[in-house]
């Protein structure tokens, strides 16, 4: 970083793979890295094996055919790499994991070079999360992984982002999920000469010290070397933090789709995706089919947009359209967008 003005620029940037009446799922890249992560594995076809080889961590919501039939394509590509793949999924996962998996003879595989690894987590409402391992040179059979406990339902905390689930109802459990960037502390270089110090490792304890939310009169020690002699000194945090530093919010993307509207769903979807910058979530059907919406344990348009109005997304994205409405995405879209805005109510929605 130099003196110039930090720049608050997301890490995150996401795409649906497929238009909205194919099958659902996000990419999600990263800026500064070759990292890729996946939420759904319906149809994979518009995204290449190079943004596939990125993908490290894969969630999965549910085993219905239109979010898991792109399993295959996923483990084929890596076969043959010393990779490593995480797979989170709902209760159960393990086993359709080692079953697709197990439709395929795998005699070959125990003198490869390499061990392609499959990491495989099932979340359910307990909060644990039940781990397998399935390695290639294994013929992928899986070796069972002590469970780990979660907090919060956070599957994945990795430096510049988490990842967390919430077990949501689709007759089955379904998982929805939510990543988020952390913060970054910018430092304004230019700033610390002028305040009398110089640059050196305080600054990294600085920016840990603000991020573990250490209280603002915390005397916080700066430590440089100048004129080849350590100087030493203490500072208020708080004051460190106005004057040398900006932090910048992390970018925050929620991911929900098949799911029925009911009160324990809507009140766990909105602490999942409260305050999201961008929330994908489903709207299959109009609100003059919400009866066959609730048969279907999937939401309406209208229900979409209320959700994530309640939430307080600042952008909804509604994706997973019904195919019955193949000539009507734009009644789908209004519908979404008149309950986001809060220009229409919907009835029967109200908080209770
Ligand atoms: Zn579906």
């Amino acid at each position: 970083m130099t003196g110039n003005e930090p720049v608050a620029r997301p890490i995150l940037h996401s795409r649906l793979v497929n238009p909205p009446f194919g099958d659902p799922g996000v990419y999600v890249g990263f800026m500064f890295e070759k990292r890729g992560l996946l939420f759904d594995l319906g149809d994979l076809q518009p995204l290449s094996d190079r943004k596939l080889l990125r993908v490290r961590q894969v969630f999965v919501s549910h085993t219905h055919m239109d979010h898991f039939t792109g399993f295959d394509r996923l483990v084929r590509i890596f076969l043959g790499r010393e990779k490593t793949l995480h797979l989170f999924g709902p209760p159960g996962f393990i086993d359709r994991v080692s079953h697709k998996l197990a439709a395929y003879t795998w005699n070959l595989v125990a003198s490869y070079p390499t061990d392609f690894t499959l990491m495989v987590g099932e979340f359910g409402t307990g909060g644990t999360l039940t781990r397998a391992r399935l390695r290639c040179r294994g013929a992928f059979k899986p070796e069972k992984l002590d469970p780990m406990a979660t907090r919060n339902g956070v599957l994945v905390d990795e430096a510049n982002y988490r990842v967390q689930a919430a077990v949501l109802d689709h007759g089955i459990p379904c998982l929805g999920f939510a990543v988020e960037e952390h913060r970054h502390v910018n430092i304004w270089k230019n700033r610390v000469e002028a305040m009398g110090f110089r640059v050196g490792p305080w600054l990294r304890d600085l920016k840990q010290a603000i991020l573990r939310d250490d209280p603002d009169d915390f005397p916080f020690r700066v430590r440089w070397r100048e004129d080849g002699t350590t100087r030493e000194t203490q500072r208020p945090l708080g004051e460190l933090k106005a004057e040398l530093t900006q932090i910048v919010p992390g970018q925050k993307i929620a991911y929900v789709t098949d799911v029925a509207w009911n009160e324990d769903n809507r009140a766990a979807i909105l602490v999942l995706a409260r305050d999201a910058d961008l929330f994908y979530i489903e709207a299959a059907f109009l609100e003059e089919d919400a009866e066959l919406a609730a048969r279907k344990r999937h939401l309406t348009a209208a229900q979409a947009g209320w959700l994530a109005r309640e939430a307080g997304a600042k952008r909804m994205i509604p994706f997973h359209f019904s195919p019955r409405y193949s000539d009507r995405e734009d009644a789908l879209r209004h519908e979404a967008e008149a309950a986001f805005t809060g220009a229409t109510k919907l009835r029967g929605a109200s908080p209770a």
